[in-house]
């Protein structure tokens, strides 16, 4: 097990929290030690500064959405728990925070600790393994568990992913390019060399793209249908079938989460 998720189950054992809707997030910050402050900070979500007693985490005031913020704030929390005597530390964009192999050497193994922790923190495994089994991937039930776990969309897909409950694929995309992407390995396919170039021409994400990010899906159109061929190369003797995708755009950062999945 990863150290990030270790930390987060001694944490919840050692203040005997089973749930974490049952203590708010920012008594559990103070109660180890940290003070929690909002300030405007433009596009980074939070920062810790580590001081020798009390360490000070700020959080962008600017965050719109509940979940995210409270993502971030279990975020710096995995940073408290798990990095005092480090530097001072800013986070970006909480999309960019996620294991991606570049950002991982740049600022090194961290930030995956402390996403990890916050994955955990704020979705235990076996309780979310108890709301997802069973039920049918989409849109609807990832925003079922982030409402859940009052956290956001992202977060949630990341963790759906790592739980391996149904095979998806994941491509993150930021200013119209592929950053990288990840696929379950029940998911049998062969992905286009996209890395680093536009998404495919006949891909939900180019169409948010072209319409500069703006919401042009909403409710039950979110789940839109592709084909296998728009992001994975067939075989010659393969026929081509149904996917569907859904995406997770965030205008102000050029951010886009895309989720495919076979019909
Ligand atoms: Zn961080």
């Amino acid at each position: 097990m990863n150290k990030g998720k270790q930390a987060a189950i001694r944490l919840r054992e050692e203040i005997g929290l089973e749930d974490p809707n049952d203590i708010p997030i920012e008594d559990v910050v103070i109660g180890r030690g940290g003070i929690l402050q909002y300030k405007s900070m433009g596009k980074i979500d939070g920062r810790i500064v580590y001081g020798k007693k009390v360490c000070t985490i700020f959080i962008n005031s600017d965050i719109q959405y509940e979940g995210r913020r409270r993502f971030a704030i279990a975020h710096e929390l995995g940073h408290l728990e798990m990095h005092r005597g480090s530097l001072i530390h800013d986070d970006g964009a909480s999309l960019e925070w996620f294991n991606n192999a570049e950002t991982q050497l740049k600022k090194g193994i961290q930030e995956y600790e402390a996403n990890q922790f916050a994955t955990e923190y704020l979705m235990p495994s076996s309780i979310f393994h108890a709301e997802a089994t069973g039920k049918i991937f989409g849109p609807d039930l990832i925003k079922q568990l982030a409402e859940r776990f009052l956290t956001s969309l992202t977060s949630v897909v990341f963790k759906y992913f790592e739980t391996d409950l149904h095979p998806i694929a994941i491509f993150h995309i930021f200013n119209g390019k592929v950053r990288y992407w990840k696929k379950s390995d029940d998911l049998r396919v062969w992905i286009k060399d996209i890395t680093r170039l536009s998404p495919p021409e006949d891909s939900v994400a180019m169409e948010y793209i072209n319409a500069d990010y703006e919401p042009i899906y909403r409710a039950n159109d979110l789940r839109q249908e592709i084909s296998k061929s728009t992001y994975f190369n067939l075989k010659d003797y393969e026929d081509d079938t149904e996917f569907y995708e859904y995406c997770i755009v965030t205008k102000a950062y050029k951010n886009i989460l895309s989720v495919v999945w076979e019909k």
